[in-house]
Order: C-alpha cells, then structure tokens, then sequence
C-alpha cells in the first residue's frame, strides 16, 4: 500500500469541496489556481462550475498547470417518464462524454438516476425495477458513445438513503453485476493479475461514503480487480449526521476507515488518485478554501 504520509502527490480535489469559500461561490479557475499553488496534481470537477466558467477556459487552465483530472462529475441521470426524457438524458451523457474528453479526464462518473420526478419531490412512480432496466439501457447506448470516444465510464453507487432521487444502484456488487452484463472482459496469456488484457470500457467509482457500511466490500473489490476500479472518493461519515446530502466529514472526522477500504483497493490494483469529494453546507462550505485544501493535505497524508 502506498505511503501517503509524507507528502500529497496522489491527492485530487473534487472541486465540490471548495464550490464555497465563507460561505460564497468561488468560480472553478480560482479553485484550479489554489489547487495549483498548493501542488496539487490532480481535481475532478462538476459540470455545472465548468460550464460556468467555459469549457475553453478550463481546458486551458487544466493544460497550463499540467493537472490531471481524476474523473469528470458527473453523466448519469437515465430513468425518465418517456421517450423525449430519455432522449434528453441520451443527449446530456453526449455531451458530457466530450467534454470528459475535452479535459482530458480519467472517467466520466455515472450517477445514474432513481425514480423519475423524485429529485424534484415527486417522483412519476414506485417502480425501481423500471428505473433499474432504464439505468441498464441508458448506460448499455452511451458506451457505444463512450467507447468510440475512448473515455472509461465510471458507475458510482451510491448509499441507498439516495436510491429514490439520485441512483437506484446502491451496492458495489450491483454495479458490478452491471459492468459485467455490459462490458465484458476478455482474458488471455498476456493478462495482467486480474485476468484481464484490455482496459475495461465500464467500471466503477468506489466513494467510501456510500460504500463503507456494505459487508461485502472487500470481495466485491477483489472482484472490480484492476480493470474495473476506476476512481476512489473520500470523505468521512459523521456521528450523528443532520443532512443527508450537505454534511459529509473530513477524512478523520467520522466512523469511516478509510485507509483500510484504500488498502483493499490497492491490493487489487488501484493506483490511483485518492479524490477528496466533501458537500458540506453547514461546515466546510463556510470556511475559506485555502483553510480548507490545507486541511485536506494534511488529512490525506494522515487519515487516508
Ligand atoms: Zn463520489
């Protein structure tokens, strides 16, 4: 397993973290240019601060300080109530395939969606089964985009507090059993140690904060193997929690052992950045965002 104690080269910064500075939107180049002087190597950020800033712009910006992009937040999105829903959502992932690309992106993170309506408060209908073989199809049409476009997607399940509004895959082993209907590996004697001789096409995103809890982790780990592990997210599971989506911990703060999961991951490959993804409305978000990348070097190279 890889030391991370003494310095922050395998550190990223989701750029939600830091969407706030005391409190204030602070626009996505003055979260890149933080990042920089800091020596951070890598972010991965939400679409909504790019498009805000201009895509041309954070090209370059990326390009200028040399930053890698650990994922790109997010496609996803599937269930809809009709034809022109899923035509939109279809068209949406596109876009967000080429813009993954644009950047130069690891992977495009897939949230993939739950009940159609739900996200606004009311959701079209109770049929998760329905939204699921939605989810199935929307992902199965988007890698054929995604393929030709060489940008790996990466399905994030996500705790099932959040399967009516945002995915309705909420177990590693679910996304999985889905990379494996979708995107089948070959094998052959020139196969790494997982078995596989391609870079797989799907993967997942394993964010502890949605994963920890779950009593098959660690096979369902051994079983993503190198091919499939795409991204790592953390952050830290506070006690109690008082909002469900807004008030995610810094790594060391909560009940998540989050080195041990890391551990795991690497045995099987994972070589990645560690991506510190934290929403917090009442806490982080209010302080200043140097306060906070600084908090975030310290605590990945103590608590990750
Ligand atoms: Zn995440």
């Amino acid at each position: 397993m890889r030391d991370f104690s003494g310095d922050h080269g395998w550190l990223s910064i989701n750029t939600a973290t830091v969407r706030k500075s005391s409190g204030v939107e602070l626009p996505l180049p003055q979260i890149i240019e933080a990042c920089a002087r800091r020596g951070i190597r890598a972010i991965s950020p939400w679409r909504d601060q790019v498009a805000s800033a201009g895509l041309a712009t954070v090209s370059k910006l990326v390009r200028d300080h040399g930053l890698a992009l650990s994922g790109y937040c997010r496609g996803g999105m599937f269930p809809a109530i009709d034809q022109a829903g899923r035509q939109a959502a279809r068209d949406d992932n596109r876009r967000a395939v080429d813009e993954a690309r644009e950047l130069g992106a690891a992977c495009l993170v897939l949230v993939v969606g739950g009940l159609p309506g739900a996200l606004a408060g009311r959701a079209a209908h109770k049929d998760i089964a329905l939204s699921r073989s939605q989810v199935t199809d929307g992902i199965a049409e988007l890698l054929e985009y995604s393929r030709s476009a060489r940008m790996p997607l990466a399905i994030e399940p996500l705790h099932p507090m959040y399967a009516a509004d945002r995915a309705c895959i909420n177990t590693l082993e679910q996304a999985l059993d889905l990379c494996e209907q979708l995107d089948p590996l070959s094998t052959g004697a020139d196969a790494g140690a997982d078995g596989t001789t391609q870079p797989a096409a799907l993967g997942v995103a394993v964010d502890v904060y949605h994963v920890w809890w779950d009593p098959k982790l660690q096979s369902q780990i051994e079983r993503a193997g190198r091919a499939r592990q795409m991204a790592l997210h953390v952050c830290d599971w506070l006690t109690p929690t008082v909002d469900l989506l807004n008030d995610r911990g810094m790594m060391g703060d909560g009940v998540i052992d989050i080195a041990r999961i890391r551990g795991w991951m690497e045995d099987n490959g994972f070589a990645g950045f560690s991506e510190v993804e934290i929403f917090s409305s009442a806490n982080w978000w209010q302080r200043e965002h140097g306060e906070v990348l600084d908090t975030c070097i310290a605590r990945h190279r103590s608590a990750v």
